[in-house]
């Protein structure tokens, strides 16, 4: 890369173009990486202001709503990394959208899969979430990715194969709220004490599936998210994933569309590490039993239905 002087070096305004995708597994373990050394260089922080606000890098335009862009640090080739840009707000929590904010990302999640499931190169899109530096989201504007992979990854592929996933009944003792179609609870064995998971009642394959209730889920992640900050008293770390049947016929069964959601904290300003007996054997250690964590979610105010 040339360094002079006349070129902007500001490490946010050059982006890695990965070489092809390196895919290998350990012989020992089975569990797949894809090396990309290009990812290495990226910006930790930015250090010219948010990228994401109206004039910034990736928002040059000025004011926007719900948006998806390319990713500029890419961890597969062939345009399969996107970013979705929530809102164009720097200070907004997802429930802070409100219903309205809210469908907007959960419509441009659903178009974005579908769209990017069209592509003959494309096998799963998996929608996420890190929210918070704890689980490493390098900007505070609220954001999500996409990543499309080339097949179907192996977590989804074994809930595909083996999973089940039943909806407790509202008055279940994990059960923590429900919104239109929608349900959320604890789920019986959490790997994270206040984990949650989200389904419509529904065999809806995807969020692209015309029967999805896309109201309903917006409604319930506004409410949930709410619950968390609140349990919280802050701004709660999480990961969020949506798990989707692929488009297409190569599976039949398997789970319908559900959103996990992996908060950082079991109590206010605690965090829960993930620790060596829990990799190293493979089975959790949940010091909160789910049905007391339910029980402190319902208690928070959350969203108005
Ligand atoms: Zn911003
Ligand atoms: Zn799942």
């Amino acid at each position: 890369m040339n360094t002079g002087p006349e070129r902007d070096v500001r490490p946010e305004a050059v982006s890695a173009t990965p070489g092809p995708l390196d895919r290998r597994t350990d012989p020992l373990s089975g569990v797949e990486c894809v090396v990309v050394p290009a990812r290495q260089g990226r910006p930790n922080l930015p250090d010219a202001g948010c990228p994401f606000c109206p004039g910034g890098l990736e928002a040059p335009d000025g004011p926007y709503s719900a948006r998806c862009i390319p990713n500029r640090w890419p961890a597969m080739p062939d345009r399969r990394c996107e970013v979705v840009l929530y809102t164009d707000q720097h200070d907004l929590a997802f429930w802070q959208l409100g219903h309205g904010g809210a469908l907007e990302v959960v419509e441009l999640w659903a178009r974005r899969t579908r769209e990017l499931s069209r592509r003959g190169d494309v096998g799963y899109v998996l929608i996420f979430e890190n929210r918070g530096p704890e689980v490493g989201a390098t900007i505070a504007h609220p954001h999500g990715q996409i990543y499309a992979y080339p097949e179907i990854p192996p977590v989804p592929l074994a809930e595909i194969v083996d999973g089940v996933l039943e909806i407790p009944a509202v008055d279940h003792p994990n059960s923590v709220s429900t919104r239109g179609d929608w349900s959320a609870w604890i789920p019986e064995a959490p790997v994270w004490p206040y984990e949650l998971l989200l389904a419509p009642a529904g065999a809806q394959r995807s969020l692209d599936d015309p029967g999805t209730d896309l109201d309903g889920l917006a409604d319930l992640l506004v409410d949930v998210l709410a619950r968390l900050d609140q349990f919280a008293q802050g701004a709660m770390p999480y990961m969020l994933w949506i798990h989707q049947l692929p488009a297409d016929d190569r599976v039949s069964g398997g789970p319908p569309v559900h959103v996990h959601i992996a908060p950082y904290l079991r109590a206010p300003g605690t965090a829960r590490y993930v620790a060596a007996a829990e990799l190293g054997a493979g089975i959790y250690f949940d010091p909160v039993d789910p049905a007391s964590a339910a029980g402190d979610l319902r208690s928070m105010a959350g969203s108005t239905p």
